[in-house]
């Protein structure tokens, strides 16, 4: 962990969206008048809250600076907002971002929208907090929503134990064998090799709104695909859409001909 990132990852990364959403909501719910201090109890729980965020998304908080997310930083995200907040100051600054421009911007006529995602987020981090994280996995780059919502679903389909499962009851439900549930597909006969070794994924179904709610997925919330119809199917929109992912198969090639036609 962390070797591949190393070079990679800045000693201070930019603050997410969702990193800004929690300050935001932090700031007019609880500091509707004063500025938080660094000694208070929601920044320091905050600033927990980040890091475990922090850990989540990068893996381990090693290759970044010891004041990462710390509670002052917190304090400065704030003043931040009450920078750019017209009843705290002139509603003018200078030297804010862009994207805490952008949060601002967007929330500060919503706070019931601000509420419902800062909710939805700490929900996630919440869940995801107990599952085992390998996000150094070269999948994570290719999916290109990211996000903490996505990096749960890849969670649940990486932990190992959700995995044995998940085959094990698709093969006791399809007469001891297994195969993708797009292309029908089974790689470990195709070449030739080893089945203890299965090349299969499994696929969390549940959609990506819906990640954070459940603690707990069952066999029946996963598909087992080939690793290139996972792939696949998290380019479309919604990626819980099998039975399109199969409609698609179908109609680019002729019945039965070979998956790639040249
Ligand atoms: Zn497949
Ligand atoms: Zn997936």
């Amino acid at each position: 962990m962390g070797g591949k990132y190393g070079s990679l990852v800045p000693k201070n990364p930019d603050w997410t969206t969702e990193e800004l959403i929690l300050t935001l909501e932090l700031y007019y719910s609880h500091f509707p008048q004063t500025q938080p201090q660094t000694t208070d109890a929601l920044v320091i729980e905050l600033s927990t809250i980040l890091r475990t965020l922090g850990k989540l998304t990068h893996g381990t908080l090693s290759n970044f600076k010891e004041n990462y997310r710390s509670p002052d930083s917190v304090r400065l995200r704030c003043a931040n907002f009450a920078e750019l907040d017209p009843e705290r100051s002139s509603g003018m600054s200078g030297s804010t971002g862009q994207k805490v421009r952008t949060v601002f911007e967007k929330y500060t006529s919503k706070k019931h929208l601000l509420k419902k995602e800062a909710t939805k987020i700490r929900e996630t981090i919440e869940s995801a907090g107990s599952l085992n994280f390998h996000l150094d996995d070269e999948f994570e780059e290719l999916v290109p929503e990211g996000g903490v919502r996505m990096k749960v679903h890849r969670a649940y389909e990486r932990k190992e134990s959700n995995r044995k499962k998940v085959l094990k009851s698709f093969k006791k439900r399809n007469g001891g064998s297994l195969f993708c549930q797009v292309c029908r597909v089974n790689p470990n006969k195709a070449f030739g090799l080893d089945t203890d070794l299965p090349i299969f994924d499994v696929h969390h179904l549940k959609p990506l709104s819906e990640i954070g709610q459940v603690n707990t997925p069952s066999v029946r919330d996963y598909a087992v695909l080939c690793p290139t119809c996972h792939r696949a199917i998290h380019k479309l929109e919604d990626c819980s859409d099998i039975d399109g992912l199969i409609t698609r198969l179908n109609s680019n090639r002729p019945h039965g001909g070979p998956l790639c036609s040249r």
